[in-house]
């Protein structure tokens, strides 16, 4: 939650600024003048004065340190003229018309000759001066002024500055605060340590802006400890990038590429250290970084051009950051060497492409994260589902396996009726139920006559279906309450609620005649049945079960003693 709003702020942010830099960029690029062209040189042994271009390493130098420049200031009117140079190589005084104005160490005594750093110069210029002259001493690499040579009012060239650098902290800003989200929004455990070595990267980016723009020496008036600063940095840059892109690949080139970030670390305290016990100037240090960064952005250019057409988005984008910091750091190195012309947006366009990049590949990978979570959620609904439909399928087949049983529980198997258990508890509802609410209830005992000879004849299975037979007419001749059950043998016994005794004896005698009438496979094999009627008396005592059963029993043998296939009514023998 916090990861993607700090994302989402991030992103917001960028963009805009990114272009509101350009756009200032752009509105800077007027104001003061650059000194380009009508310099003149003499080395210190030489009197001819020779013309030049760029004020920067003229043809000829040997083993000379010291260099005269001169050149004559434009016509221009202005209130409070002053010169920018951005930089010297690497200790220089100038002089307004003859007259020493400024000096940056000091070129004519041996103390003065010590290197001090590469800040950048603003000199204010005497009213009325004409020419400049400058005495350069360099025992390094190049000698002369570094950069461009800006005259205009004081002002307008602090303004311009201050828009450049504009861009520049912007960017850096910018890119400070995404390093920031990427560290602490990393997890240790389960995060995946290629972001936290970009942040590393970033944070290398970052320092090297800081250290290649003006204001750093407005903040801190140390040029020396600048100079330390930027040679870490860019010293680390290859370092840094190195560790990243071991991650970024894998097997043999990402062993090395970790190798190559503990031998450019050892190797970045090595130099420092040196520079700092004097064994050489900080200066020094600058070109073999040069070299390594030159070396180091060949070297991996082969991956990271390959990881350009391949893989997944983020990685893609990535690889298109590092690519362009590395074709602009090469760029940049010709330009120190002097192959290329000297230009300024080079750091800045660096920067904005990286980070531009950047953003691309972690919103891409927010995105793709989010859609696999929400691909993840789908799915997990989708297998709940069937779960729960699956629950359900079981539970109602189960619900059926269980309805079955209790159905067989309660039914004879041979006759589909009630079985002898089921009778009772039924027929005790029934006998309470006509008690509660005095109503009449009934029941009828049925019972096969001479069955047994039928059987003896016939065979069981002829029995049996005579049973079944006889079970499906009682049912046709009851109603939806009324309760039929086979109790034994060839013995039903139907209870009848709401009927009273003369109703009940009306249906046994359906029933038995139903029986009697009815056309057997066997035609001559007559089947006839007695039955017993017994009643709850409405008006007297209550009955349990076993009574109204009992009675209807004596009842139906009272049938059989008079002779069989007929049915009598309890009430009719009791009173005899
Ligand atoms: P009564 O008229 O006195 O009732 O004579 P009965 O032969 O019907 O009576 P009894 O109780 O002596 O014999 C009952 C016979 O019913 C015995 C048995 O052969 C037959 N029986 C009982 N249960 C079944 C059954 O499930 N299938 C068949 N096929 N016969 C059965
Ligand atoms: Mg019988
Ligand atoms: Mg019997």
């Amino acid at each position: 939650m916090g990861r993607q709003l700090a994302l989402r702020l991030v992103q917001a942010t960028a963009l805009p600024l990114v272009l509101l830099a350009v756009v200032v960029d752009n509105a800077g690029a007027k104001g003061p003048v650059v000194i380009a062209a009508g310099w003149e040189y003499r080395w210190d042994d030489q009197t001819q004065w020779k013309p030049m271009d760029i004020p920067s390493n003229p043809p000829g130098r040997g083993e000379r340190t010291l260099l005269h420049l001169r050149t004559e200031l434009p016509e221009t009117v202005c209130r409070d003229a002053a010169i920018l140079i951005e930089s010297i190589d690497t200790i220089a005084t100038v002089f307004a018309d003859g007259r020493e104005i400024y000096s940056h160490g000091d070129p004519r005594t041996e103390t003065g000759r010590v290197f001090r750093g590469w800040p950048w110069h603003l000199i204010s210029i005497p009213e009325g001066t004409s020419s400049l002259s400058f005495l350069v001493y360099s025992n390094y690499r190049d000698i002369g002024l570094w950069g461009r040579v800006l005259f205009g009012e004081k002002s307008e060239i602090l303004s311009a500055i201050y828009l450049r650098d504009l861009v520049r902290i912007a960017l850096a800003a910018v890119s400070f605060a995404l390093a920031l989200v990427l560290l602490f929004t990393y997890n240790s455990s389960t995060g995946n340590s290629s972001y936290l070595h970009l942040a590393l990267v970033l944070m290398t980016l970052v320092s090297r802006s800081i250290t290649e723009s003006y204001v750093r020496q407005l903040v801190l008036d140390a040029p020396l400890l600048w100079e330390y600063i930027s040679a870490f940095t860019n010293l680390m840059l290859p370092a840094v990038a190195a560790l990243f892109l071991s991650g970024f690949i894998t097997g043999r080139p990402a062993q090395l590429m970790r190798y190559a970030f503990w031998a450019l670390t050892a190797f970045t305290v090595l130099s420092i250290l040196g520079a700092l016990v004097g064994f050489y100037p900080v200066s020094a240090v600058y070109a073999p970084a040069d070299i390594i960064l030159a070396v180091f952005i060949v070297v991996s250019s082969t991956t990271l051009v390959r990881r350009l057409f391949v893989g997944s988005l983020d990685i893609r984008f990535l690889a298109a950051g590092f690519v362009g910091v590395g074709i602009i750091g090469i760029v940049s190195i010709l330009v120190v060497y002097q192959i290329l012309p000297w230009t300024d947006i080079f750091e800045d366009a660096a920067l904005a492409f990286f980070g531009l990049m950047l953003f691309l590949a972690i919103g891409v990978r927010a995105v793709t994260v989010q859609r696999e979570l929400r691909e993840k959620s789908h799915l997990l609904e989708r297998l709940n589902a069937e779960l729960e439909r699956t629950v359900e399928d079981r539970t109602r087949e189960l619900k059926d396996e269980k309805n079955r049983f209790e159905q067989m529980s309660i039914t004879d198997a041979l006759t589909g009726l009630f079985n002898r258990r089921h009778l009772y508890s039924r027929l005790g509802e029934a006998v309470s139920y006509a008690a509660r609410y005095n109503e009449p209830l009934s029941v009828a005992v049925m019972d096969l006559d001479h069955f047994k000879s039928v059987n003896d004849t016939h065979g069981h299975l002829f029995g049996d279906s005579v049973l079944m037979t006889v079970a499906e007419l009682i049912k046709s001749h009851l109603r939806e309450s009324d309760i039929a059950c086979r109790y034994g043998g060839e013995e039903f016994v139907v209870v009848l609620p709401n009927t009273g005794p003369d109703g009940a004896f009306e249906v046994a005698e359906r029933i038995r005649r139903a029986v009697r009438d009815h056309q057997w496979e066997h035609r001559r094999v007559p089947v006839t049945m007695s039955g017993g009627v017994a009643a709850v008396d409405t008006s007297g005592e209550p009955k349990v079960p076993e009574t109204l059963l009992s009675e209807a029993d004596q009842a139906m043998y009272r049938a059989k003693m008079l002779g069989r296939d007929r049915t009598m009514r309890f009430a009719d023998i009791a009173s005899r």
